[in-house]
C-alpha cells in the first residue's frame, strides 16, 4: 500500500467541535484544553473563529481565549474569519493565522449571497491583502466539494474554478471540507489525484465528518493519492447546522490510533491526546462519537483466556 511516511494531523475540535456544542465551554476550559494540545505535539490548531458572536455565541471568546494560551514556536494557532472584521480581531489578539471559507455549493451560495463561489472568493481579494500586508497568513477553505445536500453533485469543474479564484486572490493553501459526510473513498481519492496534478502549487487539506462512517477510509484515500494534512477533532466533536443528522470531524485519537498502529509519523502523543478528549467528554457532560474513548487502544487489549476479561 501507497502511504507517506509523515502525516499532520490538525487539531480542528476547539473551533469546528465546540462551536456545535449546546454548552458553551469557559474561556480557562478552552485555554487549558487547547495548551494541553500544544503539549501533545500538534502542529496546527484551529483555536476558534472571529464570526459575529449572535451568529456563533460558542466562538465569542476566541479573541480572549487567544490572548491567554501558551504558544508553541513552530505550532500554527488558526482561526476561521468571515471578512475584514474577522481579520481585524485577529491582528488584535495575536492570531497569526486565518482561513476563509466558501460553500461549492453554487444554489447555497446564490440563494444565500446572490453570489456564485468564485464570485464569494473573488471578493475575499481585499481580505487576503490586507492580511498579507501585516504578515497574517492565510488559508482558504471549500466546503462540500465532495456533494451537497442541495444538489448532491458537485462537478469536479465547479469546484476547479473555486480553486483558481482562491490562487488568483493569492492563497495557495487550501482545505476541500465534507461538511456533508458525503465523501466515498474512490472519489476522495480521484478528485485529490486530479486537484494536485493541476494545482501543484497548491497544499492541500482533507476535512473529513463522520457522517456515514467514512471520515477514517476518506483519510486513508486522501493518504494513497499523496495528501498529508486532515483536520481532526478531539473525541469526534462536531456537526453542521446545514446539514441534517451531520456528524462531527473523525475523532483525533481513532485517525492517530491507526497511524500510529500503521507506523505513519504524527510526533503527536496518542495518550495524552486520549487523555484530552477525555477531558472534553466530562466538561460536555455527553459521549461523543470516538471508537477509541469507547474500546481503548488495541495495544492495550490482553484479555485472559477463557474468561475474556481485561489482565
Ligand atoms: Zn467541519
Amino acid at each position: 500500500m501507497n502511504l507517506p511516511k509523515k502525516v499532520v494531523l490538525c487539531e480542528v475540535g476547539p473551533r469546528d467541535g465546540l462551536q456545535n456544542e449546546p454548552k458553551i465551554l469557559s474561556v480557562e476550559e478552552k485555554v487549558k484544553l487547547i495548551d494541553s494540545i500544544t503539549d501533545s505535539g500538534f502542529k496546527v490548531i484551529e483555536v476558534g473563529s472571529f464570526m459575529h458572536p449572535k451568529a456563533v455565541p460558542q466562538m465569542a471568546s476566541t479573541d480572549e481565549v487567544f490572548k491567554k494560551i501558551k504558544t508553541k514556536d513552530g505550532v500554527e494557532y488558526r482561526a476561521l474569519i468571515a471578512n475584514m472584521k474577522g481579520l481585524e480581531r485577529a491582528m488584535d489578539c495575536g492570531c497569526r493565522k486565518v482561513k476563509l471559507n466558501v460553500s461549492a455549493s453554487k444554489s447555497h451560495n446564490l440563494a444565500n449571497l446572490n453570489r456564485t463561489p468564485e464570485q464569494s472568493v473573488a471578493g475575499f481579494k481585499e481580505t487576503v491583502q490586507a492580511a498579507a500586508s501585516c504578515n497574517i497568513e492565510i488559508s482558504g477553505s471549500i466546503s462540500m466539494p465532495f456533494g451537497s445536500p442541495w444538489e448532491h453533485e458537485i462537478p469536479v469543474d465547479d469546484v476547479k474554478k473555486i480553486v483558481q479564484a482562491y490562487i488568483d486572490a493569492g492563497v495557495t493553501e487550501i482545505s476541500l471540507s465534507d461538511a456533508s459526510g458525503m465523501a466515498v473513498p474512490s472519489q476522495v481519492y480521484n478528485i485529490c489525484t486530479e486537484m494536485q496534478k493541476e494545482f501543484p502549487m497548491v497544499k492541500w487539506i482533507l476535512h473529513f465528518h463522520n457522517t456515514r462512517g467514512l471520515g477514517v477510509a476518506n483519510i486513508i484515500a486522501g493518504m494513497q493519492a499523496g495528501i498529508t494534512w486532515f483536520d481532526t477533532s478531539f473525541a469526534g466533536v462536531g456537526g453542521c447546522p446545514f446539514v441534517p443528522g451531520a456528524a462531527g470531524n473523525v475523532s483525533t485519537e481513532d485517525v492517530l490510533h491507526m497511524l500510529d498502529e500503521m507506523n505513519i509519523e504524527t510526533g503527536i502523543d496518542l495518550d495524552n491526546t486520549i487523555l484530552i478528549s477525555k477531558m472534553l467528554v466530562k466538561i460536555l457532560g455527553h459521549s461523543t462519537d470516538s471508537y477509541i474513548l469507547r474500546a481503548g487502544k488495541s495495544k492495550d487489549l490482553i484479555l485472559d483466556l477463557p474468561t475474556g476479561q481485561k489482565k
